[in-house]
This record gives C-alpha cells, structure tokens and sequence, in this order.
C-alpha cells in the first residue's frame, strides 16, 4: 500500500500522501485503509521506474493493449506489484486482462462477467472486481445504470465472480461530492465495502466520503502529454 520510509523518495508521491493523511483524518478514517492507485496510462516503463524504486507498487492502466506492452518487464523486475484494470474493457480481451491484471474496476454488463467469468476459471486465476457505474447517467459513459447495480452483482456472484466494491467516474466540470455520496450509498445499500473513486483533482473529497481506492495519474506523473482513452 502507501510506502512511508522509502530510502528513495518521489516527492508527488510524499505529499499526495500527506494530503490523503489529512483528508482521512478529517473524516476520522485510517489511511491504511486508502490504496493509492498510480495511474501509469500513457506512462513510459522510465517514467514509471522511479515510483517502484520508492517503494509505491499499485498502479492502474486503463488500456489492455498498452498494458501488456509496459508492465511483463516491470513485473519481472518487481514481481510484488498489483495492476488495477480501470478503463473500459471489451469482452474479447477478457483473456489478457484476466492474465495481466489483479484487479478490475471496469465490470458493468453481463457479456463482460460472461466472458471474465469464463477465462478466470479457465486461467485458475481469480480477479476481484469492482462494478462499474454510470454515476451521472451520461451518454456513452462506461459503467452501468444505477438501477442495474442489484441485478449485477447477482449475476457477477453467481458466475463466481467477487465482486469488492463499486466504482465510478463523475461528470466532468460537475462538482464531484454529490456523485460520490451517491456512489458510496449504493455500495452501503449492496453491503460492499470498496468504493473506487477520486482523482488527481479531487481525491480528498472522495476520501473524506469513503474512498477506499483512489486513482491518480496527473497528480503524480504530471500532465498527459498524449491523449489516453
Ligand atoms: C485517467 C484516469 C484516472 C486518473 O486521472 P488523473 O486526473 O490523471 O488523476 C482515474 N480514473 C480513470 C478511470 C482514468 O481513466
């Protein structure tokens, strides 16, 4: 989780940290109980290497393609990471995101538990994932509708998947709070603990609501330079 002592430090890394230290203690929470996703989409495995030479070993992608091309030769080097699937996925690469990723964020219809339900029993690899939900009922957003969320995780279950938590992206130029007070009392209502949300802009209101996995790219690596999915 969130490295402390790290023999070398990464500074965006340290005071995102202390934000997360603040914001938790704010809500009375354990910031133990907060992953700090690092968002690498876009990222060159040089641009990475410094975070996992400070210790930090969460990182999330959001394409599988890119993906697999980063991550088999840091992995070798740094066997204990744990990659967080948190784009949208397409059912036919079901297959490689079962075998690169240990979590995935983005389950949200019943094709997709389908065919990840399928390729975990066939890898022997089992994959907790968090439902993705459309949080603010836009138009070609990923996830799913909120009224759906009962039905999936069902069918998520009954496939054998495990399903941790809930996740979800709002509107953007919205103001964030709304949406994450609404995600985090669909997930109370569906009896799940985990709630991925939060950004680099907005990562301390979601812990302050119950944030349990927090994805931030830009705070850390600094601006895109290259358009991500
Ligand atoms: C890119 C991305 C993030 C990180 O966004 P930043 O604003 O760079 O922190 C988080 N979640 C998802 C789903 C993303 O695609």
């Amino acid at each position: 989780m969130i490295e402390r002592d790290s023999p070398l430090a990464y500074s965006p890394l340290e005071e995102i940290c202390s934000k997360i230290d603040k914001a938790a203690g704010i809500a009375d929470r354990k910031p133990s109980d907060i992953a700090l996703i690092a968002v690498s989409k876009t990222r060159s495995g040089d641009e990475i290497r410094p975070l996992l030479e400070s210790g930090h070993r969460l990182f999330g992608e959001n394409r599988v393609q890119e993906a697999m091309e980063k991550w088999p030769a840091l992995k070798a080097d740094y066997p204990d990471i744990e990659l967080h699937m948190i784009g949208q996925l397409q059912s036919n690469k079901a297959g490689e995101a079962v075998t690169l990723f240990d979590y995935i964020h983005s389950l949200d219809r019943p094709s997709l538990i389908k065919a990840l339900a399928k390729e975990m029993k066939r890898q022997e690899r089992h994959i907790p994932c968090f439902l993705q939900v459309n949080i603010g009922e836009e138009q070609q957003k990923g996830g799913c509708d909120i009224k759906a969320v009962p039905d999936l995780l069902d069918q998520a279950r009954s496939s054998g998947i495990e399903v941790v938590g809930l996740m979800a992206v709002p509107p953007d130029n919205a103001n964030p709070v709304p949406y994450f007070a609404l995600l985090a009392k669909l997930a109370r209502e569906a009896g799940l603990d985990g709630l991925s949300m939060g950004m680099s802009g907005d990562f301390e209101k979601a812990v302050k609501l119950g944030s349990t996995h927090i994805r931030v790219g830009t705070a850390l690596f600094g601006p895109r330079t290259t358009p991500a999915g």
